[in-house]
């Protein structure tokens, strides 16, 4: 599944965050394995109505969700990246990682110290990426080197080399003025050759600014610590969500529909944890299908662009290999149909073979050989 990792400096509520994120995820999925499965490792079913509603129409008996997993990786503080002690070991949490959410604290509050006396998204924001760039700045010094120093063999060796050798040049010059790797434009050739170093500053960045109650309503719009995050993190094509912590641990008191109506009155559509998936989605070019029946209702997350072969083949290697067709109809048009035959009778339900491009909400059952 994928994968999210949790930094941020001390004490601005990445465990308070973790925890309530856990602890909201189990509960809305009590019927499932979801658990925190290491003190610091949680797996999260990813909230999405549309399962209840297939599931009403196909009267299955279960449903299953797609599931993220999050880790929160405590201990990135200054000095990190020169692998100091525990340092190393952080990065490499990091490294596996698919996309990071940076928790900012952009709440006032007197009785929670701030490491560095002061609340500052900017500077704190500044701390955390600096060492990720260090790593970064690291891993492509050694890197130019082994370029430099390897024989390419052949002409095509050889320019293929000079191609990275020039995106990396101009990645050490954006991480110079704190800019991410992440933000430096690169031809669809050089982000090939620059993908096997796993630069940290490459991966999807969310800022999670975790504010007080009295902001969510508006959603930090008259925060102005959100403000100063919010423009920075356009720099460095980033995006901004709005949490609190506190309100995301309290959450985990109450019932679904406690839940829902505590929201509602702070204004709040969803909660934080609904935002951060569908944040991280995005950025990350996934996408969710559905497979329906009598025995379950279930969600698949896959890449954008994956044919129907490669959709399958997230199920199982032997739908991808022996693929025939797929039928399918979109979720909406299944919806307004009420039935799967009903769909088949309006034309919505079509079949799709091999070229086929799965779209969003697509609902799809495969036929294959074995
Ligand atoms: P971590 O070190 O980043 O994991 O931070 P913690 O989650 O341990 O939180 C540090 C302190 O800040 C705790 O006392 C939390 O109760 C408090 N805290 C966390 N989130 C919020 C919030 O949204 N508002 C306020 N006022 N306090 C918070």
């Amino acid at each position: 599944s994928l994968k999210t990792g949790i930094v941020g400096l001390p004490n601005v509520g990445k465990s308070t965050l973790f925890n309530a994120i856990c602890e909201n995820g189990k509960a809305q999925a009590a019927n499932f394995p979801f658990c925190t499965i290491e003190p610091n490792v949680g797996i999260v079913a990813v909230p999405d109505p549309r399962l209840e509603t297939l599931s009403n129409i196909s009267k299955s008996k279960a449903i299953v969700p797609t599931s993220v997993e999050f880790v929160d990786i405590a201990g990135l503080v200054k000095g990190a990246s020169k692998g100091e002690g525990l340092g190393n070991q952080f990065l490499a949490n990091i490294r596996e990682c698919d996309a990071l959410a940076q928790v900012v604290r952009c709440f006032e509050d007197e009785n929670v110290i701030h490491v560095a006396g002061k609340v500052d998204p900017v500077e704190d924001t500044d701390v955390i990426n600096f060492e990720l760039a260090l790593s970064d700045i690291t891993q492509i010094e050694k890197r130019l080197q082994r370029l430099e120093k390897g024989r390419a063999k052949t002409k095509e060796e050889i320019a293929s080399n000079e191609v990275e050798k020039a995106a990396l040049s101009r990645i050490v010059e954006a991480l110079d003025q704190n800019i991410p790797a992440r933000a430096v434009q690169l031809t669809e050739d050089e982000s090939v050759l620059v993908k096997g170093l796993q630069l940290l500053t490459m991966k999807p960045m969310i800022y999670a600014a975790n504010v007080n109650e009295a902001d969510l309503a508006d959603q930090g719009s008259s925060n102005a610590y959100v403000q100063a995050l919010r423009e920075k993190a356009a720099k460095e094509s980033c995006d901004v969500i709005i949490v609190s912590a506190q309100v995301e641990a309290e959450l985990r008191e109450l019932d679904p529909v406690e839940a829902a109506e505590y929201l509602e009155s702070l204004g709040a559509s969803e909660g934080g944890l609904a935002s951060l998936i569908r944040t991280a989605y995005r950025q990350l070019g996934l996408l969710t299908y559905f497979t329906t029946g009598v025995q379950e209702t279930r969600a698949w997350t896959i890449r954008s662009g994956m044919t129907a072969p490669e959709a399958a083949g997230v199920i199982h290697s032997d739908f991808e290999r022996g693929f025939i067709k797929a039928e399918t109809v979109a979720y909406d048009d299944l919806i307004s149909a009420g039935s799967l035959t009903q769909a088949k009778d309006n034309g919505r339900l079509r079949l799709e073979g091999k070229e086929y491009i799965v779209n969003e909400g697509d609902v799809m059952n495969f036929k294959f050989n074995v």
